[in-house]
């Protein structure tokens, strides 16, 4: 696991000597102090209709430009199901329910200002055949600097995973769709 410092003193003395150690947990020597940058949980949907599986087209970095699932970080206090669909209302106007099927999950490390945070990625899938653009509503839509340029329905056939933004959703595509993208 490469050194991923994102503290250079310790934030309780002000020590130099804080100790990282197996990626996460930060140590001061100096003064006791002990902080576990610890795997973060985060959701996204695969949200299937008949126009295809739906894409936000990424307008942040990281990977600004490339395609990700609608989803985020888990809050405190919240579950999964319950932090994806609240996701979803943000970045799409649309709530799957709470009927969605787990489908799958994966590791991903995400660098947000130049931290690194590695994530639980819990993926959910949900059918909404006649769901289309229309139904829709991406707040940021098209602004620049909006977290989200635009939505996309995307076949399987017609997808390209290499046009994802992370390992974790092309892992989780690859299980939902064997017929496309296995083994
Ligand atoms: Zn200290």
């Amino acid at each position: 696991m490469p050194d991923e410092r994102i503290f250079h003193y310790c934030p309780a003395c002000g020590s130099e000597r804080i100790e990282l150690r197996g990626g996460k947990r930060f140590s001061c020597p100096a003064c006791g102090f002990i902080y576990y940058h610890n795997t973060a949980a985060a959701t996204a949907l695969i949200l299937k209709t008949r126009a295809g599986i739906l894409f936000l087209v990424r307008g942040q970095e990281p990977e600004r430009g490339k395609l990700a699932l609608p989803g985020g970080f888990v809050d405190p206090a919240e579950g999964a199901i319950e932090g994806m669909r609240r996701e979803c209302r943000e970045e799409i106007g649309w709530d799957p329910g709470p009927g969605c099927r787990f489908a799958a999950s994966y590791p991903n490390s995400y660098r947000y200002k130049g931290v690194l945070y590695n994530t639980c990625d819990l993926f959910f899938a949900a059918e909404a055949p006649g769901l289309s653009i229309a139904d829709l509503r991406s707040p940021s839509g098209g602004s620049p600097g909006g977290e989200i340029l635009g939505l996309r329905f995307i076949r399987p056939e017609d997808l390209d995973l290499k046009s994802l933004a992370f390992e974790s959703a092309r892992q989780a595509l690859r299980q939902e769709f064997p017929a496309f993208f296995g083994p």
